[in-house]
């Protein structure tokens, strides 16, 4: 724009002044390259007049430079939106400061607004005075476009990643967190400041970062994506349950990492575990059901089999309960089997499984107990069932029961073995006229034997 030839007033205030050699502005091969530069150059006089503009401060303000010389910017520029810009050359010019800033000019002939990263520096004449500016801008608009663009889409993605139900982090083959979102910094009870940069051992007790990495060590060395569910106790001390997505990934600098999506399904897993012990337990009584307790006794069968420990078995069988039912109605036999119940529980120990297998019938699995011990045991619950009688309202109900007791022998391949020589026993005491402990030895156990109330 210094276009044909810079005025002589720019020729004065080059010739005079001592910082810049602007007298090598009349040299075409200057101007050339001030055109070529790259950048806004312009100076201004003290009023902030047009001294001096190159090609592209021509062609941005759209006028030859006859047209531009001698007129103020903000001929150009306007007053409104363009507030800053003149107080910034305020402060060049009048207190002679040296600005470089961020800018924006509104041009008013497309109405556009253009940001600008500008150097402002005072001219001066021999005797330092201020005599104008020199300005170099460039224009930075595309690239704050995109930059602008790049924190929205990183705002959008933080509020993302920030709100979503999971624990979001990315983790190097060092077993350092390179990135975690701010819900894995609440359960850890830090900040994501903190996570970053930390190993996972800083982060959780040694054996359970222990167990992530030997999981993190196989996703890295197979390249494959890895889905399970995984438990950690948070900063509260509380104990959640995840579903995880583990990926392996490049980390930024192009180094193997993983990324992992732990999804909270601590609710879920909670509703999923009372529906697995609603369906393990009897819903009248609470104890275990007839297939818990058979899932439970061949495990505790085999186990005892193994190791070769002493596993007896009490089966129970209340006595005409059906005579319950029939005079005092249903839901009060309900209440005399929870009441039964309740008294065993009272007599049991925390490793014997008693279990509801039918109606009024149930079964006590007594591991490392033997046969004579289970006995006593079967004979005590018995004579407790028949001495205190169970409070209905407006009556005491005297009830008994039978009981058959039977021990693990070495012939006993199936647990079915055992529980029908317990079952048998039982038999035996109602056939020998109800309220009875009956003990049925198996053939190497020596012969049968009972007691009776
Ligand atoms: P026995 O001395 O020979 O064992 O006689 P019993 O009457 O106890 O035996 P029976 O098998 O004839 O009757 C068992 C009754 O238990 C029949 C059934 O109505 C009742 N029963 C089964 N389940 C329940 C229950 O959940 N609640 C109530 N109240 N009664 C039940
Ligand atoms: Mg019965
Ligand atoms: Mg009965």
């Amino acid at each position: 724009m210094i276009a044909a030839k810079p005025s002589k007033k720019a020729q004065v205030m080059s010739s005079t002044n001592g910082n810049a050699d602007f007298a090598a502005l009349t040299d075409d091969s200057y101007r050339l390259l001030l055109d070529e530069v790259g950048a806004f150059v312009y100076t201004t006089d003290k009023e902030g007049r047009y001294t001096f503009a190159n090609r592209m401060v021509l062609q941005l303000l759209g006028h030859p430079l006859e047209e531009v010389l001698g007129k103020d910017i903000s001929h150009f520029f306007g007053d409104k939106g363009n507030e800053a810009l003149r107080e910034t050359d305020r402060r060049v010019l009048q207190d002679g400061e040296t600005i470089a800033r961020e800018e924006s000019n509104l041009i008013l002939t497309t109405g556009e607004l253009r940001t600008y990263w500008s150097t402002k520096k005072p001219l001066r004449d021999a005797t330092g005075h201020i005599i104008g500016l020199i300005g170099i801008s460039h224009d930075i608009t595309e690239k704050k476009r995109l930059e602008d663009k790049l924190r929205r889409q990183k705002e959008l993605l933080d509020a993302l990643v920030d709100n979503v139900d999971a624990l979001i982090y990315m983790k190097d083959a060092n077993r350092r967190f390179l990135y975690a979102n701010r819900r894995m910094a609440e359960t850890f009870g830090c900040s994501v400041e903190q996570i970053i940069g930390s190993l996972d051992t800083d982060l959780m007790p040694a054996e359970v970062a222990e167990r992530f990495w030997q999981q993190d060590q196989k996703i890295l060395a197979s390249g494959q994506r890895h889905a399970c569910e995984e438990s950690l106790v948070d900063a509260g001390g509380q104990l959640r349950h995840y579903w995880s997505v583990i990926i392996p990934w490049a980390g930024p600098d192009g180094t193997p990492a993983i990324i992992g999506l732990s999804t909270d399904i601590t609710e879920l897993h909670a509703l999923k575990e009372e529906l697995r012990r609603q369906a393990r337990a009897d819903s009248l009584t609470g104890i275990a059901n007839r297939r818990s307790f058979y899932e439970n006794a061949e495990q505790e069968f085999a186990r005892s089999r193994l190791c070769g420990q002493a596993l007896s078995l009490i089966t129970i069988d209340i006595d005409f309960f059906k005579r319950i039912n029939d005079s005092l109605g249903h839901p009060m036999g309900d209440r005399v089997l929870q009441e039964f119940v309740a008294r065993c529980q009272d007599a049991l120990r925390a490793e014997h499984l008693l279990a509801r297998t039918g109606g009024e019938e149930f079964c006590i699995l007594l591991p490392a107990t033997d046969l004579d011990a289970a006995h006593r045991l079967a004979e005590s619950i018995r004579q407790q069932t028949e001495a205190r009688p169970i409070l209905v309202p407006e009556r005491e109900l005297r009830i008994s029961a039978s009981f058959g007791v039977a021990g693990l022998c070495d012939s006993d391949e199936r647990f079915e073995t055992l529980y029908s020589r317990a079952d048998l026993a039982l038999y035996a005491a109602k056939q020998q006229g109800r309220n009875r402990t009956s003990l049925l030895r198996s053939p190497a156990q020596e012969g049968a034997s009972s007691s009776q109330n």
